[in-house]
């Protein structure tokens, strides 16, 4: 939620920069806001525009650094969908072989 204490608030829009998701919440929120402007002024148009944008941003930082991560994660630990050798074998569940 983005409804950090006005201190801050007054912090991050000096330059501190984010260090809580409530933080980065309220940054971009305050981005959104500022590009959206007035109430009076707002149409469709601008709220599609904006939300088009959060989900873009979301895809890309998905694919350029979540996926990374996941896949980092799956060589270390093992993966969770059944590929043959999954850890459901140990108990009896796996479905790799069926
Ligand atoms: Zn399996």
């Amino acid at each position: 939620m983005p409804y950090i204490t006005q201190h801050k608030r007054i912090e991050i829009m000096q330059g501190k920069g984010s260090t809580t998701p409530g933080e980065l919440n309220f940054t971009l929120t305050t981005l959104c806001s500022d590009y959206a402007g007035i109430p009076e002024h707002l149409d469709y148009t601008k709220i599609n525009e904006i939300i088009g944008v959060l989900e873009c941003i979301k895809l890309e930082f998905y694919r350029r650094v979540a996926i990374p991560f996941e896949e980092k994660k799956i060589q270390i630990n093992g993966d969770v969908y059944h590929k043959g050798n999954c850890a459901r074998s140990e108990i009896g569940r796996c479905t790799c072989e069926d």
